[in-house]
């Protein structure tokens, strides 16, 4: 009998929540309101009682995380350009110009030399992304932007349960962006958060996700700064506040099916006649969330493409996926006057990265599987294989 097939990713939703949701769904009042305070103070206490506002989604969270941050047009923001494209698209959106800095190749995060190169008397903010819930050195980070008083966006859409020196992504620093997509390592189905740095940014959050309203006694009502419209339901809210609390084993989980995932390929590559050569990511159990496993292709020893080798792994059953194609090659981007060879490492590994399945709810057996099934596909299309098969 085939196994049943594994996908990329699935949400970990307890009966408790369920339950939860429908005596929300019961209550009368299913947007923004008492779920959302207390999500709220959840994640503020889980921030280490920094103030957090939630969004309707990640996307949400850094557009008004830009906005607070005062980032107008004719500033510059300095990214990643291994991103989601939200990242830098939010940089537009607010009338900004993204200036993206190449990645380091092992930690596949923005190379902090390489922000520094492209500082200029314009740049307003830093936006790093901790990929794959892999943080950014924090210190040097951190140091470059007080030398240079800049505002700090932190990307943590991935990052949820990582931590830097112990200390976790989001209790310190400056504007700190959670996402709860579905496939986020915590879900609010959609959803976002931004952790703030004090009760005047936090009103701000408040007006900016809500039409830039406030209101005071039974009628009054001002508007003073244009909002949008980025407030998130309670329907939604009550599905994070019931995940909140399984966090830590979730985390936990996913670096016990990481730490096998290691095992199966160094015993494997250690034992096969042809090595196949994967990139594996940093191997890191104090920090990492791993929100993600992600291997990179050695494409240039293959005679197959990327798509190739993930149909054939959806063809044993197995989902896999691409986080991220380099933004900058988007024809959005190019048409900004961004072309191939200024990010060699980000235009490599974008075009030979592959995401593995990782979910809490995954097998040990199941990474076996992965694995096995990887190394059979590669090592079967190997230009060296023709070689020693003849
Ligand atoms: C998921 C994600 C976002 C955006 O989150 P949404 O909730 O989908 O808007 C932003 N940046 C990164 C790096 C992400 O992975």
């Amino acid at each position: 009998m085939n196994a049943p097939f594994l996908p990329l990713t699935r949400p970990d939703i307890d009966e408790a929540t369920i339950a939860g949701v429908a005596e929300v769904l019961r209550s009368g009042w299913i947007t923004t309101g008492e779920q959302n305070r207390a999500f709220e103070a959840a994640l503020s206490e889980y921030a280490g009682g920094r103030l957090v506002r939630t969004f309707s989604s990640g996307a949400a969270a850094l557009e008004v995380a830009l906005r607070i941050a005062g980032v107008q047009p004719g500033d510059e923001v300095i990214t990643t350009p291994l991103s989601w494209v939200a990242t830098s698209n939010t940089i537009l959106t607010v009338g900004a110009t993204p200036v993206f800095a190449d990645i380091d190749p092992v930690t596949r995060n923005l190379d902090l030399d390489q922000v520094e190169a492209r500082l200029t008397p314009r740049t307003k903010a830093l936006m790093p992304v901790h990929l794959a819930g892999l943080p950014v050195d924090m210190d040097r980070l951190y140091a470059i932007a007080r030398a240079h008083h800049l505002r700090v966006i932190e990307d943590a859409a991935q990052a949820l349960g990582a931590r830097w020196r112990r200390q976790r992504i989001g209790a310190f620093g400056d504007l700190v962006s959670f996402s709860f997509h579905p496939n986020k390592n915590l879900t609010s189905i959609e959803g976002g958060a931004l952790v703030l740095n004090d009760e005047a940014e936090a009103l701000l959050a408040q007006k900016y996700r809500l039409q830039g309203v406030t209101r005071h006694g039974f009628d009054g009502m001002d508007v003073d700064v244009l909002g949008g419209k980025f407030n998130l339901s309670d329907v939604a809210a009550r599905v994070g506040l019931g995940q909140l609390p399984h966090l830590a084993r979730f985390t936990a989980r996913r670096q016990r099916l990481v730490r096998h995932y290691f095992d199966c390929f160094e015993r494997l590559e250690g034992g096969a006649a042809i090595k196949i050569g994967v990139e594996l990511p940093p191997r890191d159990f104090e920090q990492t969330n791993w929100h993600m496993f992600q291997i990179i292709l050695p494409l240039q020893r293959l005679r197959m493409r990327r798509a190739d080798f993930m149909a054939k792994l959806h063809a044993r059953g197995i989902g896999s996926g691409v986080h991220f194609p380099p933004v900058h090659l988007f024809k959005l981007y190019r048409a900004r006057g961004f072309e191939p060879g200024m990010f060699p490492h980000a235009e490599r590994i974008g075009a030979s990265i592959v995401t593995l399945p990782l979910f809490p709810a995954m097998s040990e057996e199941d990474v076996g599987r992965v694995v096995g099934a990887v190394h059979q596909i590669l090592q079967r299309d190997s230009k060296d294989s023709q070689a020693i098969l003849v």
